[in-house]
Parts: structure tokens; sequence; C-alpha cells
């Protein structure tokens, strides 16, 4: 069997619950900046003081990093989004003090960051400061000349910019593939020169910021038999640690390469600890689940809790460009606060929520209209923006909240799109497309709300099971997967061509079947009689042929689909699928079995079963 991948809800929870505990063994108080300890939290840290976690080296270091990629302009903007205005080195000057004099040791720049100004203005802020108070953090840019003597030019600059003469974490920036790696840091000698200033006592700890897929990090991981890597740059948030890879397939979920860095020792420093703000922006709904938990926290504040909870995490890198922000992820941390398995089963549904039913970032400006067809694309958006908003997607069937929200999502949406208007009506033409300056794509969205809307009317809509459907077809679709598989919360990819997993798993005789929620691609009469045979309760596809959909649905299986077809073709797409032509006949899931198995039979022994 060819399954490779496990994922659960309870995993969540007892990865992020052991280390919790172990993390806040491992916290420990003691950097030279810091004030005497008055008391003792419950986590084992002092109140009121910043918490730390401890390197490769022994160095403590500050759980709040503090990033220089947007300093304030003199505009009042970030650097990163006022990229032509000035930076305003009184105000850099007051934030680095004010970190510094609370606790926070660690401070990360690049080359690259506020058009190449940071380096600068951090080396300005820091240089009033005594050395033992900081460490600092800069990269060898990955956006920059290749060159070895660019490269070297690069690295003696930053000396020059932070006013040090050593540096405590250098970083190769941004990689994420073996080519990258390759052409960027080894072909010019770089790493191996700077493994040797390592040696030489001038980068204290050498490591690398990563943003890449599975293959790449594998391949990097596995240098650290030759490099030694002293610490990791990850991205790492409530959202990435399960559905990173569903919601963009060059991404991979925090939980595989926190705990891959973890079985090795590897340090780690997390990156986008807010998803770039937006877990600071959560919808209405969200929020309102958090302030009723925690009245007084931030909504930031419980996305800052979970990035720095896992006991191998040295620093979480947080972006700062105003006071308040500094001063609410000082609180935060000061000290760490761990998340009962409760708040983690809060953060779970409301990662669940935001990556299976996101915003449709639609913002009404009307440049699609009109449409051919009639659709009110903006009126559709925002309806379901605004029922998203307002907590209408509720989870679980059995919730008493279930029925409200079914109907308010149902009778506000036909009061404010006429039917003829609704998702129903689009046809995939693709013309609206091109329109859209939010790059929206609006039929997959269309017809994504479709489903869910017809969910709802026929009264059957577990929202929850949708939101797991929508994440393995996802799944599915980022990785090279014959299907997708969850059974009681665990999810089990497969590879195999054609039906053949769902064979294997039917012929084991397993129950991984049974009530199973399954993500497949095409499905055709003969995964889908084994899909009744083996008691799947949901299945999610692209593509069904007639036959198929009429045998899951006689068989009791609920059925979504993208596109319905009168036959599958084969991969040729010179006629009929093989496997379906021979179940040509038969309606019966029962009387399907045996040409299946002899058609499995076959294809194993060699036969050309296109023949
Ligand atoms: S793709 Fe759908 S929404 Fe867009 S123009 Fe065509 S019918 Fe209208
Ligand atoms: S063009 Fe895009 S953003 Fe503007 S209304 Fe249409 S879908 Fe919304």
């Amino acid at each position: 069997m060819a399954n490779d991948v496990t994922i659960s809800r309870r995993q969540f929870l007892k990865t992020l619950g052991g280390g919790i505990a172990a993390a806040a063994a491992v916290s420990a108080c003691g950097s030279g900046n810091q004030k005497s300890a008055a008391s003792k939290s419950a986590s084992g840290d002092s109140e009121g003081q910043m918490t730390y976690r401890t390197d490769l080296h022994g160095q403590q270091v500050s759980l709040l990093g503090y990033g220089c990629m947007r300093f304030p302009t003199k505009g009042g903007l970030s650097g990163r989004e006022d990229r032509n205005a000035e930076l305003d080195q009184e105000q850099i000057n007051r934030l680095i003090d004010y970190a510094i004099e609370h606790g926070v040791n660690l401070f990360d720049t690049s080359p690259a960051y506020c058009q190449g100004k940071s380096e600068g203005a951090l080396g300005k802020a820091l240089s009033r400061h005594n050395r033992s108070e900081f460490l600092v953090s800069t990269k060898l840019s990955n956006f920059a000349n290749s060159t070895r003597e660019s490269s070297m030019a690069m690295y003696k600059k930053s000396f020059q910019e932070l006013q040090v003469d050593y540096i405590d974490y250098y970083l190769l920036h941004g990689i994420g593939s073996k080519q990258q790696m390759q052409s960027r840091y080894v072909d010019n000698g770089m790493l191996d020169f700077l493994v040797g200033e390592r040696e030489a006592g001038r980068i204290r700890n050498l490591g690398f910021s990563f943003h890449g897929d599975k293959e790449g990090f594998d391949y990097l991981l596995a240098l650290n038999e030759t490099y030694h890597w002293d610490f990791i740059l990850i991205q790492h948030n409530f959202v990435d640690w399960n559905h990173a890879a569903a919601m963009n397939s060059r991404n991979l979920n925090s939980e595989y390469t926190y705990t891959e860095l973890e079985k090795r020792n590897i340090p780690v420093l997390v990156m986008e600890p807010l998803l770039g703000g937006r877990l600071a922006n959560l919808n209405d709904h969200a929020t309102a689940l958090l302030k009723q938990r925690e009245p007084d926290a931030s909504v930031a504040s419980w996305a800052f809790r979970f990035a720095g909870s896992q006991p191998r995490i040295l620093s979480v890198l947080s972006g700062m460009t105003y006071m308040e922000h500094l001063q609410d992820n000082v609180k935060t941390y000061s000290p760490l606060k761990p998340l009962s398995d409760d708040d983690l089963r809060l953060l779970a549904h409301i990662a669940d929520i935001y990556a299976s039913f996101p915003m449709v970032p639609c913002n009404t400006c009307q440049y699609c209209m009109p449409c051919p067809y009639g659709l009110d694309i903006p009126g559709i958006f925002s309806h379901y923006n605004k029922c998203l908003n307002e907590g209408n997607v509720i989870e679980d069937l059995k919730n008493p909240e279930y029925k409200k929200a079914r109907k308010a999502f149902l009778v506000g949406y036909d009061r404010s799109v006429p039917r003829l208007r609704q998702a129903s009506h689009c046809i995939s033409c693709n013309h609206c497309i091109p329109e859209c300056p939010q790059r929206i794509n609006i039929p997959q969205e269309m017809h994504r709300i479709d489903r869910f809307v017809e969910a709802l009317k026929i009264g059957d809509a577990d929202l929850g099971e949708m939101a797991v459907l929508a994440s393995l077809l996802k799944q599915l679709d980022a990785g090279r997967l014959s299907c997708v598989i969850s059974n009681n919360g665990e999810v089990t990819t497969y590879r195999q061509s054609g039906v053949q997993d769902l064979y294997d798993l039917l012929s084991d005789g397993g129950d991984k079947l049974k009530g199973a929620l399954v993500a497949d691609k095409i499905i055709g009469r003969g995964a889908a009689a084994m899909m009744v045979l083996g008691g799947v309760k949901a299945v999610n596809t692209h593509t069904i042929s007639t036959p198929a959909l009429q045998m899951l649905r006689n068989g009791g299986v609920k059925v979504y689909f993208d596109t319905e077809v009168d036959y599958i073709e084969n991969r040729r797409k010179t006629g009929q699928c093989p496997l379906d032509s021979r179940l040509q006949n038969l309606t019966a899931p029962k009387e399907c079995w045996p040409v299946i198995q002899q058609f499995v039979a076959d294809l194993r022994a060699g036969v050309d079963v296109m023949q």
C-alpha cells in the first residue's frame, strides 16, 4: 500500500499539547539583560518577564525576535509598504530601546529589507547599546547577484552596516530546492566560506530560511550531515501547521517541518507567525470566539502563543512597525502562557474554517460586470463573505446554532441576490477572469459557493464534513496523489494509479473505507462500486461519470463533484476507460467486484488492459 502521510486533529493536539508542556520545562530566564525574578508563572517563567529559549551553544534567546523588514518610515507607513520613503531613525531607536529594555535580545534583518536600508538603521540603533545586550541575525540574500565577488561584498557590508565584528545568526536567505542551494550558495563556494567563518567565530550560528516543498526541505535537511545547521527559519503558525500545503502546493505544513527539525534537535526560528498579518485580522466570528475566551487578549496574541509553544522554537520573528504591536507582543511572551487543550481545539477549528471556507477577496469593484449570463458576481461574494464574518458557517450538524445559520444564509442569499443571478447559473465561460484586479478565479469560486448552497438547501450540509472534503481535494491536487482518505480524523494519502489503492483497501478486509471521507480525481463505475462496498460515507471529486454517480447515490454515499460526464475516458483519450468498459452493463456494486478483481489481476500480470 502506497500510503505516506498521516495527519489528524488528534495529532494536532497530541503533538502540540506534549510540546507545550515540554516548552514550559525548557523555557528559562537568565539573559544578561533580564531583571531579577519576582514571582513564577504557571509555565515556570517569571511574571512580567520575557520567556527565553536556549540555542545549541547555550545562548539564551528571547522568544520574541524583532524582525526588521517593516521598520517605520517618516511618512508613517513601514519601509515595506512605502519603498521610497526615508526610514524614521528616531522612531526606530525608540522601538529598539523599548524592545531591549523589555528583554527582547534577537534582531533579525537582511541586506534586502527596506530597500537595503534596514541593516544600517538597525546598526545605528544597536550601536547605542552594549554588544552583550543583543544578538543580531542577517542573511546572504537570495535576491541578488550570485557571483562570489558580489556575495563576499554583501557579507562584508553586513558587518559594516550592523557595526559588529561577529554575527550571531547568519542565514542563507529563502532556499526551497536543491537547484537554488547549488546555484546560489554551493557553486560559488560561499557555503564553504561561511562554514569557515563559523569556525573562525565571525559567525556564531549558521542556518537558512526555507520556502519550498517537501522534496526541497528533505534535501536541505540531509545536508545537515555535512554542514551541521545551527538553526533553521521556517514559516509557522496555527493555519500553516496542517493547511499550508493544501492552500498552496509550493508550501509545506509546519507540522512536518517543525517535527523533522525537532527530531534532529535543530533549533527553529519562526517567520510569518501571523500569516502576513491575516491571523491578526480574522473574521468577526472567529474574533468573537477568541474574545469570548479571553476578552483582554488581542487576536494576534493567540497566534503568537501558538507559534511560540513548541519546545524547539528558539524565537518567533515579528516585523513590527508600531510601538503598540511591539508592546502587545512583548506582553504575550512575558512570559508565554501555554495554550490548553481547549485553546488548541479552538485554534484548530478556526484554522479548519479559515482554510476550508476562505473569504473571497472581492472588494466589489464591479470590473467583472456585467456577466453575460446575468450573475451578480460581487453580490454573491458579498453575501458569502458576510455570512462567514457573522459565523453562519457552522461545522457541526448537531450544533444547535446550525439550523439558524443555515436559514440565515439561504434567506439572506435569496434576498440579496435574485435567483436567476445566483452562483448556480455560472457556466464557466471564463469571460470575467481577466477583468478581476484581485485575480480571483471567479467561476471556480462560483462553483464552490454553489456546492455549499446546494448542500444547505437539501438540509444535508454537514459543514464540518464539507470542510474536510474540501481540504482533502486540495491535498489531492497539491501532491501527485491518486486519492486521499480521512477516517476518524486520520488522513492518509495514496499514490498508485487508477483504482489500485481502493482495490487494496477493500481486499485487505480492513475497515479503512467504512465511514470514510474520500477525495478522488476521477470516479467511474469501478471506483464507485468499491466505495459503496467499502462503506464510504462521502466523496469529493473533480469528475464523475453519470453511472458512477447513480451507483454512489443508490449506495447511500454523499457525492460532491465539479463535472459530470457520460463515461470516463482512458488515459490516451482514445475512448472509454478499460475498467469502465468491462463494467458497462453492471449496476450493482456486488456484481462489479469479481470483474474488478480480474481487471487488477490482469493489470498486475502485465496484460495490456487497453486491448
Ligand atoms: S465564468 Fe461564470 S461568472 Fe464569470 S462571466 Fe462566465 S458565467 Fe459569469
Ligand atoms: S472584479 Fe473581482 S474584485 Fe471586482 S467585483 Fe468582480 S470579483 Fe470582485
